[in-house]
């Protein structure tokens, strides 16, 4: 029998009427024969409001209770979801991470994953039970909960996935990986199909659709992964590792992200070793720098820019501030109304032409770029977080993304 692992993100899972649609949608896989492991996420924006909460009793709330607090989200609606198979008639049971066996380290908020030892999961399965797993939490060598950062139930699935040798399902509120974000442009153009580069490209560039890391091991273990809509069967979008042979040379999508601050340390002195000084303090505190940019040096000086999430600005900004006074920087200025725009596909860096018409669109609506990055296959532009529904439509426009492509003409 088949080994399906499922994942139902927040806003499928939302409310009661939504969990009693998704449980009817695994009973009818289960009824079909399949064995369904299925990872849940908290119902809406229980996170959220529980991070809100907890601000309300303290600015500074310790990260390991903040796990265990957000953690309950999605115990709740594993619970919930269990209780609506058994009113179906379905032979299920809940598991906590813990209990399933995903283990961490103990960086809590952002833990990595150490190993996943899928026992119980194995037995409840081969006792015909539908199994259904709290996303986003594990427990620790010291038996703690930690989360695994946002999105991470996405992570969870593709991890249970990998463990259990099963296929990879992303239940979600769109019918598939789109060209943009099409809350954003209306006229985006779902893909039928996306390398993992690619997908990887555009989730750790704001396209929220799936968790960077989850495609990341999906990759590393080669576990196609399929993401549809978990309200209505249309085929939806499959991430896997082939050969893109008719995506080569041309831009597949656009990301976008709000979620970017800007700090600028100005007149750094211009010697070796200052970078290292710079970033050290931030990695110790497990602050990602996203964005770097160092200017040419005038006069043995220079100024330094990086991005993060706005999130983690007020954090960064004094240990910023302490590390630019030791090195005898003269300054230290933010921006939190930032965001960042990228136009990703496989062989667009080295093909000529797309760097500019990307520079020449956004200039055309009036849209000024204050920091320029690449990689092989994207390139980004960080600009005013006012403007950023402007640049995905007009950039999705300059690349003609809604056209459909010649395989899918086929
Ligand atoms: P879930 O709660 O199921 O995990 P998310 O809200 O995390 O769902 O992700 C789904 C959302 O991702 C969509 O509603 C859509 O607005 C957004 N999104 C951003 N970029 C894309 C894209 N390229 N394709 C599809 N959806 C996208
Ligand atoms: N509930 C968590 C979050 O909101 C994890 C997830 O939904 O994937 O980030
Ligand atoms: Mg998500």
């Amino acid at each position: 029998m088949p080994l399906v692992v499922q994942k139902y993100g927040g806003s499928s899972v939302a409310d009661a009427s939504r969990i009693k649609n998704v449980a009817a949608r695994i009973k009818r896989r289960a009824d079909a024969g399949d064995r369904v492991v299925a990872v849940v996420s908290a119902m809406g924006d229980t996170t959220d409001e529980l991070i809100a909460l907890a601000r309300e009793i303290t600015d500074a709330p310790e990260a390991r209770e903040l796990d265990v607090l957000v953690s309950t989200g999605e115990t709740q609606s594993s619970a919930l979801m269990v209780m609506a198979l058994h009113a179906l008639g379905v032979d299920a049971i809940s598991l906590s991470g813990a209990q399933a066996g995903m283990r961490t380290d103990n960086v809590h908020g952002k833990a990595r994953i150490l190993a996943i030892e899928p026992r119980r999961v194995r037995e409840e399965i081969d006792r015909g039970r539908v199994v259904i797993v709290a996303g986003f939490q594990g427990l620790t060598e010291t038996l703690d909960v930690a989360t695994i950062g946002r999105g991470g139930s996405d992570t969870t699935a593709v991890a249970f996935a990998a463990a259990l040798n099963a296929l990879c399902e992303i239940y979600t509120d769109v019918d598939g990986v789109y060209t943009a974000d099409p809350r954003v442009e209306p006229g985006a153009r779902k893909l039928k199909d996306i390398t993992y580069e690619e997908m990887l490209e555009l989730a750790s560039k704001g396209a929220r659709v799936m968790a960077p890391r989850a495609v990341e091991l999906g990759s590393v273990y080669s576990i196609p992964i399929l993401v549809a809509s978990s309200y209505n069967d249309e085929p939806g979008t499959l991430i896997h590792g082939g050969v893109d042979m008719e995506g080569f040379n041309r831009v597949r999508g656009i990301a976008h992200d709000v979620d970017v601050a800007k700090i600028t340390i100005r007149g750094v002195p211009d010697r070796p070793g200052v970078a290292a000084e710079i970033f050290a303090p931030l990695a110790d505190a497990h602050l990602s720098v996203d964005t770097i940019v160092q200017n040419a040096s005038k006069e043995q000086l220079t100024d330094v820019t990086f991005t993060l999430a706005k999130n983690d600005l007020a954090r960064a900004r004094p240990l910023v501030e302490r590390v630019a006074k030791a090195i005898g920087a003269r300054d230290v200025v933010a921006d939190e109304q930032m965001a960042k725009v990228s136009i990703v596909g496989t062989g667009i860096q080295s093909a000529p032409g797309y760097a500019a018409r990307m520079f020449r669109t956004l200039s055309d609506a009036g849209i000024n770029i204050e920091i320029i990055s690449t990689s092989e296959i994207r390139i980004t532009c960080i600009i005013p977080e006012a403007r950023i529904a402007d640049a995905v439509r007009a950039l999705h426009a300059a690349f003609e993304l809604e056209k459909a492509e010649a395989s899918e003409l086929a």
